[in-house]
């Protein structure tokens, strides 16, 4: 069985500037780490490997640098990587960076592709089911339990939704996007994480992927959506306070926070 991963390399959310001007997240600000979420499609793939026997491929689609976040797949288990990198992928909304996927992807032997329920920092939880529709195969998302893989068919079961969890049966080769209970992401080992630094992995650009999409299919020049601003929340109301060593700890909690709240009204 061969199995994709999508991996995005996102910043530390806790320290990456936004560009409000321009609408972009500055990500030379911080520093960068495969997204959390992205996490736990990995581990999927690894325990599918470990249970049926498969070859993993991480891909990202992204600049140069991402290299590492695939150097660090490759330390947590996948067995190969691709980074799809061009300055014409600059700028792409999650229809571009689909296409971009979709195009790779359409080139390779693959059963089941995995990726994360949503990004860090875009945040959007589009980029699986796009992709999957460019391909035409079919998908799930927020999966949380895969129960069997067998006769071209996986069994799965998603995360509760409207109040129902669903079991599904998806004939392969299928996408699907899993949720944080579905596995328990394992640290890399040391050698293997040391191994990991010296690594190479074969980088495909517009040119390796001409057969399948334009450069006006990609990057800013084939992104539908665009930015208009992005605003900065400011936590104006944010305090904290601490009632304690008090024997009517609750009532004075709850009168202290109706006086506060009466105070912004
Ligand atoms: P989601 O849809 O939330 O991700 C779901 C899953 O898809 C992930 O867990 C992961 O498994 C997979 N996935 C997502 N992205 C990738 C990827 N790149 N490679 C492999 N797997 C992936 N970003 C920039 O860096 N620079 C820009 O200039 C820029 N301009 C933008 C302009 C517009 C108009 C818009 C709308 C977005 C722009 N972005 C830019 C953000 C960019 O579109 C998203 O980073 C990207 O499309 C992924 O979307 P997402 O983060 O919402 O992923």
């Amino acid at each position: 069985m061969n199995i994709i991963v999508l991996i995005k390399e996102v910043p530390d959310m806790d320290k990456v500037r936004f560009d409000s001007e321009r609408g972009v997240i500055d990500r030379s600000s911080s520093a960068a780490e495969i997204n959390p979420f992205d996490l736990y499609a990995l581990q999927t793939a690894v325990d599918v490997k470990n249970r049926y026997g498969a070859q993993i491929t991480a891909i990202s689609m992204g600049p140069q640098r991402c290299i590492y976040s695939l150097q660090d797949a490759w330390a947590r288990g996948a067995d190969d990587c691709i980074l799809l990198t061009d300055k014409a992928f600059a700028g792409a909304d999650t229809f571009a960076t689909s296409r971009v996927l979709a195009a790779a992807i359409s080139r390779m032997d693959y059963d089941l592709i995995i990726c994360g329920e949503k990004t860090v920092d875009g945040d959007t939880a589009q980029v699986g089911a796009e992709t999957a529709e460019l391909l035409n195969i079919p998908h799930s998302n927020y999966v949380d339990l895969i129960n069997d893989i067998s006769d071209g068919y996986v069994s799965l079961a998603t995360a509760e939704l409207c109040g129902k969890k669903q079991s599904r049966r998806i004939k392969l080769p299928a996408l699907i996007s899993v949720n944080r209970t579905i596995a328990v992401p394992l640290l890399p080992g040391l050698k293997r994480k040391l191994d990991s630094i010296s690594k190479e992995f074969k980088t495909l650009g517009l040119k390796e992927l001409s057969e399948s999409i334009t450069e006006n299919q990609t990057g800013l020049k084939g992104s539908p959506t665009q930015v208009a601003k992005i605003i900065i929340p400011q936590a104006e109301y944010r305090s904290a306070a601490i009632f304690r060593d008090n024997p009517d700890i609750f009532i004075d909690a709850v009168k202290a926070v109706k006086e506060r709240i009466s105070a912004y009204e």
